[in-house]
């Protein structure tokens, strides 16, 4: 089957490292909603999680490119890097707005898998995808931010130890720009837990560690602010392009273990005396599945590769987003045919992985954002909102 060869050696020792992980550990973990730590920790002494910080704070160093063949294979493979893939992209932000001192502080204790930096908190109840309208505030008082507010489906914030918090320090109508005035703090999470932030769990579809989070008077040192007060939207920006192009990879990786399954189950599965595979009316839809796997593929490449040029990559990670979602969706639903009555017995782990990939044409940002943003920036038409 044809597939994207780039990092081969990175590739297949990620899938050696996944096979001590199979469909039972995630199985098990998926009914008891619990957080797959030994997998993370497996992930983190591999030096996985650091790919991208550089050599000289104790990374690997490696490209954008190099992070998506690691979390593709770790998809194809039955996993879900959704338990760990934060500590990947919340780096665009550190790395490329972090202060000496912030780098020198944090990226080696993280590359080492001492400090956990999976939390990145943007999200809030009133402003839903509508970023410049968050409403949680961080106020100067001496040394310290005040901080105050909500967010909402902040992932991992119970499994690590730093979060990425964005928070407006100047009202929304006193700035130039809606998305001016917002700024970027790096919260260590063991001194805010019970000294102002309040985690509460979120129960979702699939195993995802989510949570509410409630700020009441945090204090968050100055010297933790990441990048100049009120520019933080555009240090974000950095990171949740990664973001995109990451969980683009992980899809990629989702639609394989899907094409991979059904293609395997077909070939084996006998029904009126012959292989279901043989009947087009089944091989179609896996053929079909493949093509448009490997289509989206392409576009998650050409998002890496400009984001590792350090060129405009915001179109191509969101058409790449959109793409790679859409085509692990319509594969798992393949897979799902292809299987009948197994792809919804639990032990197939099929509908597991079809409940988890669903998540990705919502979050990290919903299809239709990404479709008004190719509108009028790719297209010139006007904007709607
Ligand atoms: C499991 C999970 C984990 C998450 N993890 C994180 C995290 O770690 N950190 C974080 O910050 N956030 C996280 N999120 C939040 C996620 O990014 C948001 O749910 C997502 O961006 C959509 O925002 P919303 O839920 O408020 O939807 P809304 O903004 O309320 O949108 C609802 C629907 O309306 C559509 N819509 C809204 N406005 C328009 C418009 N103008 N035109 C057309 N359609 C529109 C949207 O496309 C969407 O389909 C997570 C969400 C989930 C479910």
């Amino acid at each position: 089957m044809a597939q994207a060869q780039s990092y081969p050696e990175i590739r297949a020792a990620v899938a050696d490292l996944c096979a001590n992980f199979g469909g039972a550990y995630w199985r098990d973990l998926d009914r008891e909603r619990r957080y797959p730590t030994e997998f993370v920790r497996a992930l983190t002494e591999a030096g996985y999680l650091s790919i991208l910080i550089p050599e000289s704070y104790g990374g690997s160093g490696l490209p954008l490119a190099a992070a998506c063949a690691v979390l593709e294979e770790v998809h194809r493979s039955g996993a879900n890097g959704g338990a760990c893939h934060a500590q990947m992209y919340t780096m665009g932000t550190l790395l490329r707005h972090g202060s000496e001192a912030q780098k020198q502080q944090y990226l080696p204790a993280i590359a080492a898998g001492e400090l956990r930096l999976q939390a990145f908190a943007v999200t809030e109840p009133g402003s839903g995808t509508d970023t410049s309208r968050i409403r949680t505030r961080a106020i100067r008082d001496g040394d310290d931010y005040l901080v105050n507010g909500q967010k909402v489906f902040i992932s991992r914030t119970e499994h690590s130890d730093l979060m990425v918090l964005l928070a407006r320090t100047a009202d929304r109508e006193a700035a130039a720009k809606h998305t001016d005035g917002m700024s970027v703090f790096l919260v260590d999470m063991r001194e805010a837990l019970g000294n102002g932030l309040t985690i509460r769990p979120i129960e979702t579809m699939m195993n995802h560690a989510s949570t509410e989070l409630f700020f009441d008077d945090l204090r968050v040192p100055a010297a933790n602010m990441i990048g100049p007060e009120g520019g933080g939207f555009r240090c974000i920006l950095d990171g949740m392009n990664a973001e995109r192009i990451l969980i683009a990879a992980e899809c990629i990786g989702d639609a394989r273990f899907f094409v991979e399954r059904a293609a395997g189950y077909a070939r084996e599965r006998e029904v009126f005396g012959r292989p279901i595979g043989a009947n087009q009316g089944v091989q179609f839809p896996i053929a079909r599945a493949h093509i448009q796997t490997e289509a989206a593929a392409g576009m998650v490449e050409r998002a890496a590769v400009l984001y590792d040029a350090g060129e405009a990559a915001g179109s191509e990670a969101n058409m790449a987003k959109l793409l790679a979602s859409e085509a692990a969706w319509a594969a798992g639903d393949t897979c799902i045919q292809t299987h009948g009555g197994y792809g919804f017995a639990a032990e197939y782990d099929v509908e597991r992985k079809f409940r988890e990939t669903r998540l990705y044409q919502v979050a990290p940002i919903s299809t239709n954002l990404i479709l008004s943003h190719v509108a009028t920036r790719e297209l010139d038409l006007p904007r709607s909102f």
